[in-house]
């Protein structure tokens, strides 16, 4: 069904009128012609309400592994709509029991509890739950910190939100802060705050920083350490490959807790099933969504270690946590199917050559255009630093526009990208082609070309 352009407009003015769009103002969308509706998808496509097809170079929040369009996973959902909609968590359903089963099977270690939730920041609530109520029943009661990085996001419920912090997610209107939450720096070293000046340094003080952090507040008062593999909100950080590891020993030293939160990094996402598997490092608990269902519904999953999840076992010993809708049937019939496709389709492997292919096309903007300050990220989860003066690493000032004039541009090239002040984020569904690659990476040139001869 071709829907109308008058249509389009009625539905437009709705939005404007009644939906509350998430980080957005209404007010700005209505004078800007937005919000953009998008009705169907395919692939890394998806077309507006007026017949427009976009390239998704955001992935849906990096959260569309599979690609758009899989009837497959639609199917997979109908049948077991139809044959059991739902039953609560307590008791179990088939594909929740197979999920459980197959998420075990697919994570490394002992990874092999899962406590199946709804979304991200979900997984990372029950995250540090499961640390903090572990600490106690195993005898340290008094651990309750939690240590995360400066320039991570974990999530915007009441509690995660606290964790990490970037400059384009403000939280002052929530305050009072979660107590216990410590923060330690991010090993970026491309803007490296921790005195390493190489890669390897800038891993190693980061890590050692966590060490330090510890120290300070007592180990008697530390439950965990949380971190994603590769952090998103910066752009992409791949830390050097001593940080993980180091993570892994000093977590072990002090009887903290590792959280990995895997949320946008699992499911082929970095060239590999899960992104700790490049460093060989398993977490205690690892937390997964998106990617788990390429989002075609709300699942999510805090996957812990059998030595952990042990403690437990037992009547008194029961973690008292519970959501509705939390393990969905249909939600848990989708997420095999998708992780089937994944596999099927070698679509981890595909994020590990595509990836690489893409990252080379972006570094080679480097050499044409001064703006680019550094390309980095690993699989299909990629991102440029645009900078203002490469020796300098300035970004822009407020009033130049960029990221705003930027978007325009990249949205006249029929490009949906994501772009974080001066960092352009990309984590495009893993099914892309290089030939689709070819057609982000020449619009990306064509809109640096015209933003730098405007800004002469
Ligand atoms: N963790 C990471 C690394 C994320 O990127 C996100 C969301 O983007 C979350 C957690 C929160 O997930 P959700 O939005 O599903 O709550």
């Amino acid at each position: 069904m071709t829907t109308t352009i008058p249509d389009s407009e009625a539905l437009r003015r709705a939005s404007l009128r009644y939906l509350w769009m998430h980080n957005r103002d209404w007010t700005q969308m209505a004078e800007e012609g937005e919000p953009q509706i998008i009705e169907s998808g395919h692939g890394v496509r998806v077309t507006d309400s007026e017949g427009k097809s976009w390239i998704d170079v955001n992935g849906g929040y990096n959260s569309v592994n599979a690609g758009y369009g899989r009837t497959e996973i639609g199917e997979a959902a109908y049948e077991q709509m139809v044959n059991l909609h739902y039953f609560p968590q307590g008791t179990t359903t088939v594909p929740m029991a197979k999920l459980a089963a197959k998420l075990a099977e697919i994570t490394p270690g002992t990874l092999s509890r899962v406590f199946p939730v709804s979304g991200g920041s979900e997984a990372n609530e029950t995250a540090l739950k499961i640390a903090r109520a572990y600490h106690k029943r195993i005898g340290e009661p008094g651990r309750y910190k939690v240590i995360s990085r400066v320039g991570s996001y974990h999530g915007m419920t009441a509690g995660v939100l606290w964790l990490g912090g970037s400059p384009y997610q403000p939280r002052h209107d929530y305050e009072p802060i979660y107590p216990g939450i410590v923060h330690a720096p991010q090993p970026n070293a491309y803007r490296s705050t921790c005195g390493g000046e190489t890669p390897s340094e800038c891993a190693v003080k980061c890590a050692e920083a966590i060490e330090r952090l510890i120290e300070f507040h007592g180990p008697q008062t530390v439950a965990a350490v949380i971190a994603e593999p590769v952090a998103i909100p910066q752009g992409a950080v791949v830390p050097s490959d001593e940080y993980w590891p180091m993570l892994r020993q000093i977590c072990d030293k002090y009887g903290v807790l590792l959280i990995a939160d895997e949320v946008i990094c699992g499911f082929g996402r970095t060239g590999k099933m899960f992104a700790l598997e490049h460093w060989d490092v398993v977490p205690d608990i690892m937390t997964v969504a998106k990617g788990v269902v390429s989002s075609y519904l709300p699942m999510a999953a805090a996957i812990v270690k059998e030595e952990v999840a042990d403690v437990f076992a037992g009547e008194r010993n029961i973690l008292r946590h519970v959501f509705t809708a939390a393990g969905h049937p249909v939600a848990a019939a989708a997420s095999l199917k998708n992780i089937e496709i994944i596999e099927n389709e070698d679509l981890v492997e595909n994020s590990a050559q595509v990836g690489a292919y893409f990252k080379e096309q972006l570094e080679g903007l480097a050499i044409d255009h001064p703006l680019v300050g550094d390309v980095r990220g690993i699989g299909l989860l990629l991102a440029v630093e645009l900078v203002s003066d490469r020796d300098t690493k300035a970004g822009f000032a407020a009033d130049a526009r960029v990221p705003e004039r930027l978007n325009d541009k990249f949205k006249r090239q029929g490009l949906i990208f994501r772009i974080n002040s001066n960092i352009l984020n990309m984590g495009p569904p893993l099914c892309i082609t290089k030939e689709e690659v070819d057609e982000i990476v020449h619009a990306i040139d064509i809109s640096l070309w015209e933003l730098e001869g405007e800004m002469g």
